[in-house]
This record gives structure tokens, sequence and C-alpha cells, in this order.
């Protein structure tokens, strides 16, 4: 079962990264993984909740099938509960669908941040790394980037004293 759930995470890696069209529907995928990781949910929670924080309709014909091939897979559990006269399900991962997730979150977090990388800039004082916005000044015919004003101003100071000690 180990090394089924293993390929399922690469697959989708690689899936994600090989065809823009598939990218939307993957994304789904992988969303429905992270909601079902923050809890136990019906299959209309996943529904409404992509709705709700992708500002897009996911489509149950994508949602429903996934989270059959999750449950055959040993990916997701299901408790049935009935409410009225119908029968719902609450899909929640099982512990190896938890760690096939952990693994799968950790790779894209590393995709995340190559991409992320070419947009990023080094805060001259103080070494911090920082995403978009960053302040930059013109010191000595240099443009720096920096974290915000106080560490220009900090490594302005600095550059004076050293200066000084020259
Ligand atoms: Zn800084």
């Amino acid at each position: 079962m180990r090394t089924k759930a293993s390929k399922g995470a690469s697959d989708t890696i690689h899936s994600l990264m090989s065809s823009p069209e598939a990218i939307l529907s993957d994304f789904s995928r992988f969303y429905i993984l992270l909601l079902l990781f923050e809890g136990p949910k019906h299959g209309y929670d996943i529904l409404a909740k992509i709705e709700e924080r992708l500002g897009q309709k996911a489509s149950p014909s994508l949602v429903y099938p996934f989270l059959k091939q999750l449950e055959e897979s040993k990916i997701v559990d299901f408790q049935s509960e009935s409410t009225g006269r119908r029968k719902r399900k609450r899909y929640s991962l099982t512990s190896e669908g938890k760690s096939l997730c952990t693994r799968l979150f950790k790779q894209f977090t590393t995709i995340v941040s190559s991409a992320i990388e070419p947009s990023m800039s080094t805060c001259s004082h103080c070494g911090c790394r920082v995403y978009k916005d960053a302040y930059y000044e013109v010191i000595n015919g240099k443009k720096l980037a920096f974290c915000c004003t106080y560490c220009a101003s900090s490594y302005k100071k600095s550059a004076v004293a050293k200066r000084q000690e020259a």
C-alpha cells in the first residue's frame, strides 16, 4: 500500500508540472487533499470550501470520483451518516493518507519556493528574504534592497561608521 500511495504523490506533482490544461483540475485535487488534511469533510463541504476559498466552482464530477479513487487507494476512509432519508459519507484521511499529504505538501512547498525565488530579494542589512515590496535605497551610488526603512537606516549608520574607521 505504501508504494501505491507514494506513486500517487509523484504522479500528482508530475501531472501538475507537465500539462497546463490539467493544472486547474489537478490543483483542485491537491486542494481536496489539503481540505481533508484540515479535518474530516463531506463531499459537499469540499465543494463549498473550494468555491469559497478559491472563488471558483468545483465540479462534482471531479470531486466525487477523486474521493472514490482516494478511498480505493486507502488514502481516505469514510463514516456513513444518515440525515433524514439521505446517507452521507464523511471522509477523513487515513494515517497513510496523512503521511502522503505531508510528503506531498513538502514537495509542493519546494515547487512554490522555487517559483517565487526570482521575485525575492535579500535585505542588505539583516539578510532576511523579502517577497515583493522590498524597500530600495541608493547608497554610495549602489541601489540596495532592504526589508524595511529601519534596516536601511541601520545599514547607512554602520556604513558611515565603517568609512570613519577606515
Ligand atoms: Zn532587514
